[in-house]
């Protein structure tokens, strides 16, 4: 006979989103009393570790996080105390132009309309979680809250199919007579039995929850990778902008983090992608430079010799002296600093995608971050969606706890879902869109979009709404 527990909240999933919303839950007047477990299978020692010891250099992981994320983790989650404030950096520009345009087709996005003055913070994923986890730990509520780390959720059933399957509830609880509930039943790698009144998935783009829920999600494979890496420039920018060029193969995006530090996410095929990864790590260097500059013809050359041989120095030279014949003034003032060094083992790549659910929400279960939606990064709105997702959760629950009411209804649970979807669907078709206008070479749409990059950088009222989109989320 197995022994269970009861809980009222079970999260799965120890990302951004599952920390977040147990900090948040921990930290309301209204809903700390709620007894909560999250459940996270990786370990997260080196998260624990991060706020003694952060290490001396960025890790490859950062995200663009808007100024209303900010604003949400300091007043409602109450984890930015817990912040490493001298690895964020804060800017306020972000730069945007067309590889395919001759005349340098680009959009200049400002702070300038902000309440902020200031676009985004880019900040380490580890940081984050890491502040999350430390506010969790402060809080101290040892009877109320857990953390399994290094734990799997292995089964989710429903008491209504357990008893379908003929098996005898009470096998599961002797003790707490849960057959008459209908409150999931989560089953544990370590043996655990938690039912809970309302679970929370938090467990990314694979979602065990949302596939327990028989929730649909739809979307597709971009055939695109997201190569990362951690870059040291030839001196601090005092600029604080973000650089974005479209190529064909995908965005390149150039961050800066504080000091010399930058952060890249160059959006890639696969074939490109195998080559951003392989290449001498002296070489890429020079790489990330021509890809910022050069036309596309030259880039293709330039990769079919480093796909022949990866660590051909003469790359650098074909480079060099291609760069060279640019206007060495108009570079330094209009495009990204040269990047002088990409830190070593800071080079990953990861697969992107386009999900929605179709709800995030079924008796007893919500579906937060990227369990409930997965974006293109060009962005930078993922993590951000999944803040939203959390604020908007938070004000459901509650609502419902003002009302007297059980926190795993859907009478409860459907102004969550009411508030987050349509924005977030929106936001997921104009990224969709973006990377699509972009990733063609096909001339007619490459004049139109040039047309239009100059006729919007004109347009202030445009640039004001996609400012308040990039910055609002
Ligand atoms: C290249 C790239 C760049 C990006 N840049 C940005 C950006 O600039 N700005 C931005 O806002 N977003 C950005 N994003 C998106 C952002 O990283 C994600 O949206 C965010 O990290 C998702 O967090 P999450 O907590 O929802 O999911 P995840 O981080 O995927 O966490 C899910 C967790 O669930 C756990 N889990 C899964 N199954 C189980 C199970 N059965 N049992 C227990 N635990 C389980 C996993 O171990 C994992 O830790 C970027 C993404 C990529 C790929």
């Amino acid at each position: 006979m197995t022994s269970s527990v009861m809980e009222d909240v079970v999260i799965v999933g120890g990302g951004p989103a599952g920390l977040s919303v147990l900090a948040a839950l921990k930290n309301s007047p209204k809903t700390r009393h709620l007894k909560c477990t999250l459940v996270e299978a990786s370990d997260l020692t080196n998260v624990r570790d991060f706020y003694d010891n952060p290490g001396e250099n960025y890790t490859n992981r950062v995200v663009s996080v808007t100024p209303k994320s900010v604003e949400f983790m300091k007043s409602r989650i109450g984890n930015w105390d817990y912040m490493k404030e001298d690895r964020v950096k804060f800017y306020d520009r972000i730069v945007a132009y067309d590889s395919q345009d001759n005349d340098n087709a680009r959009i200049d996005f400002d702070a300038g309309s902000t309440e902020s003055g200031v676009l985004a913070a880019m900040i380490e994923n580890i940081n984050i979680q890491s502040s999350l986890l430390k506010k969790i730990e402060e809080i101290n509520d040892t009877e109320g809250t857990t953390v399994l780390d290094k734990t799997k959720v292995e089964d989710i059933i429903s008491p209504i199919q357990q008893s379908l399957e003929d098996h005898d509830l009470n096998e599961i609880d002797p003790n707490a007579g849960n057959a008459d509930l209908d409150w999931p039943i989560v089953k544990l790698s370590n043996g655990d039995i938690i039912q809970t009144r309302l679970l929370i998935g938090a467990d990314g783009y694979n979602s065990p929850v949302r596939k327990f829920a028989r929730i649909e999600s739809r979307g597709w494979q971009y055939n695109r990778f997201g190569v990362v890496g951690t870059l040291k420039m030839e001196y601090e920018d005092y600029r604080s902008v973000g650089w974005q060029r479209f190529l064909t193969t995908g965005p390149l995006a150039i961050l800066p983090l504080t000091e010399d530090n930058a952060t890249m996410v160059w959006s890639s095929t696969p074939k490109l992608s195998e080559i951003l990864l392989k290449t001498n790590k002296e070489i890429f260097p020079h790489l990330v430079n021509a890809a910022t500059v050069l036309d596309e013809a030259d880039l293709n050359y330039i990769y079919k010799l480093l796909d022949y041989n990866p660590d051909d120095m003469a790359v650098i030279d074909e480079i060099k002296w291609r760069l060279e014949k640019f206007d060495q003034q108009n570079l330094e003032e209009n495009y990204p600093l040269k990047v002088v060094e990409v830190l070593d083992g800071s080079r990953a790549r990861f697969p992107l995608k386009l999900s929605h659910a179709d709800t995030y929400i079924a008796p007893r279960i919500a579906l937060i971050g990227d369990a409930a939606h997965t974006i293109h990064p060009l962005a930078g709105q993922g993590l951000n969606m999944g803040q939203s997702d959390v604020a908007a959760l938070m004000t459901a629950l509650e609502s419902g706890i003002d009302r007297g009411m059980d926190i795993g209804s859907t009478l409860v649970l459907d102004s969550y879902v009411a508030n987050s979807w349509p924005s977030n669907h929106m936001l997921l078709g104009i990224c969709d869109k973006l990377h699509k206008v972009f990733a063609t070479d096909y001339y007619p749409v490459v004049a139109l979009r040039g047309l239009g990059l100059k006729s919007l950088n004109v347009l202030e009222s445009f640039k004001d709404i996609m400012v308040k989109i990039i910055s609002a989320r």
